[in-house]
């Protein structure tokens, strides 16, 4: 066996992979070998928000499986078009926390830095399917002010990048963005939040490797992982490789009806994660996003689920079951109902 730092990590150009992503819905029907008659309905809600997949992660999907855990987070559905009441446009309330173009500053401690719009890959259920990205795309000298702003608001010690997906930069630009938020003496972590290595694991290359560690700041890695198909050899070996250079590795999933919802999937995932290098964080209740509605779980019914994942896996392999509420200073742990409440 290869030992996985020496692994031929960069066989295939990632941005190669980028460029070739499949966003032709008859083309990815073609390839799973599914029926052409749900074509009608994936043309129609692709004009709101475009199928987008790279074709690694294509590789990990079952041929002739409509119901396929990894195909149902990308394959568009007529059910987004459904209008439900309760389901907003933003319903984290993230357009009013922007402290400045490109950065959110919502919770006291660490801010958000929307560094590009672009994802590798749509996942259906995202909840910043609706998010105004234009107007947060910012040039260098943009990104100046939230620059300026990590600087001059001292209680913040965590930068988080995120998106859209802060992988989907170049390293060139990564690295001056890195760089330039590690001169902030108050800034002790700098945390990216990224599903590339999990989408394109040709993404792990050792320039990016050599861009993580320029810097002497903690570097944490919070990867988005939603079912163990998504981990392939090639995912493996990435993460591995990212772990071995001193990166933390965490892992964010969504609890999804129809994808993850059952102990027995989120166990596996999290036992594999772990051979991966990786430890669970969130489990996040999905957003109610305008469009999402049918990958809602209540709130009882991921408790259900939840209860009967701690039973399954040791502590360090359970996430934190969290949803996001408007205007709280931290995301918020869903739990039991204590006696007295
Ligand atoms: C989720 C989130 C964070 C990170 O929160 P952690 O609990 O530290 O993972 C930071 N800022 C915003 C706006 C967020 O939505
Ligand atoms: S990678 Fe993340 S931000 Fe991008 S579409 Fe998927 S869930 Fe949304």
């Amino acid at each position: 066996m290869i030992p996985p730092s020496v692994a031929p990590l960069q066989q295939q150009n990632w941005q190669q992979c980028l460029r070739d992503a499949v966003t032709s819905p008859r083309e990815l029907l073609d390839i799973l070998a599914l029926p052409a008659n749900l074509l009608d309905d994936i043309e129609a809600v692709c004009r709101d928000f475009p199928l987008r997949v790279p074709r690694p992660y294509l590789d990990n999907i079952e041929k002739g499986n409509p119901y396929d855990p990894l195909l149902r987070q990308i394959l568009p559905l007529t059910e987004e078009r459904l209008t439900t009441p309760g389901f907003s446009l933003d319903p984290l309330e993230e357009i009013p926390a922007n402290a400045c173009r490109g950065l959110i500053h919502k919770y006291p401690n660490r801010a958000l830095l929307i560094t590009t719009s672009a994802c590798a890959i749509h996942c259906r259920y995202c909840f910043r399917r609706h998010f105004p990205y234009t107007e947060n795309s910012n040039s260098r000298a943009q990104w100046q002010q939230a620059m300026d702003y990590l600087s001059n608001h001292k209680e913040i010690n965590e930068a988080i990048l995120s998106g859209g997906d802060p992988l989907n930069l170049s390293d060139k630009h990564l690295e001056w963005l890195i760089s330039s938020i590690a001169e902030i003496p108050h800034i002790k972590h700098i945390r990216i939040h990224t599903r590339l290595p999990v989408v394109i694991p040709q993404r792990i290359t050792e320039d990016l490797i050599s861009t993580l560690k320029s810097t002497d700041k903690n570097c944490i890695m919070v990867v988005h992982c939603n079912h163990g198909n998504e981990l392939s050899r090639a995912v493996i070996t990435g993460l591995k490789t990212l772990k071995d250079n001193g990166i933390t590795l965490l892992n964010q999933s969504v609890l999804l009806a129809g994808i993850n919802d059952h102990a027995d999937t989120l166990a596996a995932l999290g036992e594999k994660l772990f051979s991966a290098g990786v430890l669970p964080y969130y489990l996040h209740l999905p957003d109610k996003v305008q469009g999402t509605a049918h990958f809602d779980i209540s709130e009882a019914q991921a408790l259900s689920i939840y209860r009967e994942l701690q039973a399954k896996v040791s502590g360090f392999l359970l996430p934190r079951l969290v949803r996001e509420i408007p205007g709280q200073t931290s995301k918020t742990l869903v739990h039991e109902p204590v006696s007295g409440d």
